[in-house]
């Protein structure tokens, strides 16, 4: 099995169609840079690519694909199979008529004279900076969000009153159980608070498109430096993160004085700001950020500090912290991953 996969990926690599690495630690993929080694690390360049490697890999063992693996924490003893990571998939742009059977029937499906579509793979900076010099409103709050439009659309990203749900009319996907590619629409997907149904059921999102909504492309820009102005006001700036690690509390729980806090709120009002475990700290600047302080943490330190935390905020708030990042175990068992497979 090993020497047919092999096979493959030395194929695929000598033609230019990915790049793939063996024993390859997570730390350097991941944005809060910890996690051990994964067997494979495979990065495709385009979106067949992606679906022959997920095919290949599916045959090999546990895979899991990947964006930016900036929401992710991945385990200390690393990932035991293949990591398949979209960010060299990166295109996007504009189309007026469809391109393939597919997009005949986002045409036929969606009354627009036009969408702005994005690969799994593109940077969200890029999607909101082409939205900008296309004059397209509402993907502003999308401008510094270090993600991928997949990774994204799995977890309805978003920041300042804008999610990438806001826009979306439909997806291309990969369901690697079927062997088969399909459009599907926004009406079959549920989106919430950093939640959403894409990929719960080991779908790939290949590609997305978005509806346009045209503005004054002085005002989006203009809503752009304020975002980012409030990002860098607020955020822990050049720091190993993985962003927000906390969900937003839900308004109605918790004792009566602190309902209605952020979770970074509640854990300032903890005193936690600062508190460490190992190499991992909450950040002096935003209560809601574990960062890599050391810069060689391990996801131990992170997954201690972040116990640490949630039993502070309950025994003096009541309120039960969920975590907004997701944990990938070493066994692609526990968490549930829905691309990790057996
Ligand atoms: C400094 C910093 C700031 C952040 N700020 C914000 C913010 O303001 N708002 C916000 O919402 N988030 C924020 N985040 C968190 C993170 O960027 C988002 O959760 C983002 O959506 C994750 O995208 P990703 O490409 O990194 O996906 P990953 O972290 O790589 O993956 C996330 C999930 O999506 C799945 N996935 C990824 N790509 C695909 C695909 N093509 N098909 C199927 N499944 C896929 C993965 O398997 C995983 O389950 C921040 C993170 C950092 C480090």
């Amino acid at each position: 099995m090993d020497t047919l996969y092999l096979q493959f990926l030395n194929e695929m690599q000598n033609k230019g169609s990915l790049k793939y690495y063996r024993n390859y630690p997570l730390s350097l993929v991941s944005t809060i840079g910890t996690g051990g080694r994964a067997d494979f690390y495979v990065t495709p360049y385009d979106l067949q690519t992606l679906i022959a490697a997920v095919n290949e890999a599916e045959k090999h063992g546990k895979y899991i694909v990947i964006g930016n693996a900036s929401n992710l924490i991945f385990d200390d003893r690393g990932f035991y199979g293949t990591v398949l990571s979209t960010v060299k998939i990166r295109a996007l742009g504009v189309i007026r008529q469809p391109r393939n059977e597919e997009e005949k029937v986002l045409f036929s499906r969606v009354e627009a004279e036009e969408f702005f579509y994005a690969t799994c793979g593109t940077w969200l900076p890029s999607l909101s900076l082409a939205a900008l010099n296309l004059g397209y409103s509402g993907f502003e709050g999308l401008c510094s969000i270090p993600a991928t439009v997949g990774g994204a659309v799995c977890s309805n990203a978003g920041a300042f009153g804008c999610e990438i749900s806001d826009n979306l009319v439909a997806l291309q996907i990969y369901r690697p159980t079927l062997k088969k590619t399909e459009m599907i629409f926004r009406n079959s997907m549920l989106f919430s608070y950093r939640k959403s149904s894409v990929g719960k059921c080991g779908e790939i999102v290949l590609c997305a498109y978005f509806a346009v909504k045209k503005g004054s492309k002085t005002e989006i820009r203009e809503k752009i430096e304020q975002n980012k102005r409030k990002r860098t006001e607020s955020q822990p700036m050049g720091v190993k993160s993985a962003g927000s690690y906390f969900k937003k509390p839900a308004p109605s729980e918790g004792k009566i004085c602190y309902r209605g806090k952020s979770a970074g709120e509640l854990i300032d009002l903890c005193g936690m700001k600062g508190y460490k475990v190992g190499g991992a700290q909450v950040s002096g600047k935003h209560g809601n950020f574990i960062i890599n302080a050391t810069g060689l943490c391990r996801t131990a330190d992170i997954k201690a500090l972040a116990r640490s935390v949630k039993r502070k905020v309950y025994a003096k708030c009541g309120i039960k912290l969920k975590e907004e990042v997701e944990y990938i175990p070493y066994s692609g068992k526990k968490s549930g991953k829905r691309k990790a497979k057996e």
